[in-house]
């Protein structure tokens, strides 16, 4: 089984944006909020949107199940205020869960939560218990900077954070470290604010004790853990500088790196330098880039290419990096799937 632990609802139906223009000016003009009910999107109209799509991509890539959350952009978090955001990620994941349900051997839902700029993670609580336990979600992304690109809120280690990593660790679900839309002009938002965001996470974990605290969260880094692989001497450097020990030992009991990353050569770094044990296998399609690669006639976020061309990889660290790692991450996997009644092999 190939489980693809990143991949986001990028094919929304029109209805959709028009609800989230209509909530927008709403806000704008201080009125109330469209309500959820006048959005009106039939089964049909959403099995459209991902059988030409996201299913189609899975069937001609080979791969299986997609850990799907809604579109990371879309998220959005620096629009609007608090209400805003709890109303828009109700809808948002409920139609992950409706799409979920109606292709359950191809998704698996994660959530995006209810943040917003100077909101205290413990309102993303209720929202996350709701997807988790009466959705069937299996993890969540946690926005690090809700304000688009300005990082006004604490660091992922402040204790402001603290009431969201209870609940997650209480619930056995890990995050993917996801920035969502920059509203700075200086950091375009696939291009530079999401590896950015990715980058300055993990520093912030290197930096801080939160592991100690919460020794059984997990955290995914996307994108290839941004700018982190290359400069592993960087950061294996900077812990032993700060005394806090070898890097290993410090963060790869909490911390995974997922294989976004668009180019062979760069994959090959990744593994070699990241152990089998913290990569899962992602592509984020659809997402950032769309295009095929004209050296290679391939898209270049079909990431499974990537591995399967690794000569380096061994069989059993072939097999984590597709299916045992992400069924050890996500800890309530294996238990959907099996309730699903697929794919309920023993982790790797
Ligand atoms: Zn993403």
């Amino acid at each position: 089984m190939i489980i693809d632990c990143h991949g986001h609802f990028t094919t929304e139906p029109e209805a959709l944006h028009d609800f989230r223009r209509r909530q927008i000016a709403a806000h704008a003009e201080g009125r109330p909020g469209p309500d959820p009910e006048s959005l009106s999107i039939d089964d049909e109209t959403l099995r459209a949107c991902v059988e030409g799509a996201q299913i189609a991509a899975q069937r001609q890539r080979g791969t299986d199940l997609t850990l799907f959350s809604p579109r990371a952009a879309g998220m959005a978090h620096h629009v609007g205020d608090a209400a805003v955001s709890l109303a828009w990620t109700h809808v948002c994941n409920d139609l992950i869960h409706r799409i979920c349900t109606l292709f359950p051997k191809n998704f698996v839902g994660v959530c995006q939560l209810p943040q917003s700029p100077g909101v205290e993670p413990a309102a993303c609580v209720d929202e996350l218990v709701r997807c988790v336990e009466r959705l069937g979600f299996v993890g969540c992304n946690i926005n690090p900077d809700p304000t688009g690109g300005f990082w006004t809120t604490p660091p992922l280690t402040d204790r402001w954070w603290y009431p969201l990593w209870e609940a997650m660790a209480a619930l056995d679900v890990p995050g993917m470290i996801h920035v969502s839309a920059s509203c700075n002009a200086c950091f375009h938002t696939t291009g530079s604010h999401y590896i950015n965001g990715d980058t300055t996470a993990f520093m912030q974990v290197l930096e801080g004790d939160l592991f100690r605290d919460f020794p059984t969260l997990k955290f995914v880094i996307p994108h290839g853990g941004g700018a982190v692989p290359y400069h592993w001497g960087r950061y294996r450097g900077l812990a032993q500088d700060m005394g806090r020990g070898p890097l290993e030992d410090l963060l790869l009991n909490n911390v995974f790196f997922d294989t976004c990353v668009y180019h062979a050569l760069g994959i090959e770094l990744l593994t070699r330098v990241v152990p089998a044990d913290n990569i899962l296998f992602a592509s984020e399609m659809i997402g950032a880039v769309r295009g095929i690669d004209p050296r290679t006639g391939h898209h270049y976020d079909d990431t499974r290419r990537y591995i399967d061309g690794l000569a380096t990889l061994s069989a059993a660290d072939r097999h984590k990096i597709f299916e045992g790692n992400a069924r050890r991450v996500y800890g309530r996997l294996n238990d959907r799937l099996r309730v699903l009644g697929i794919g309920d092999g023993p982790p790797a």
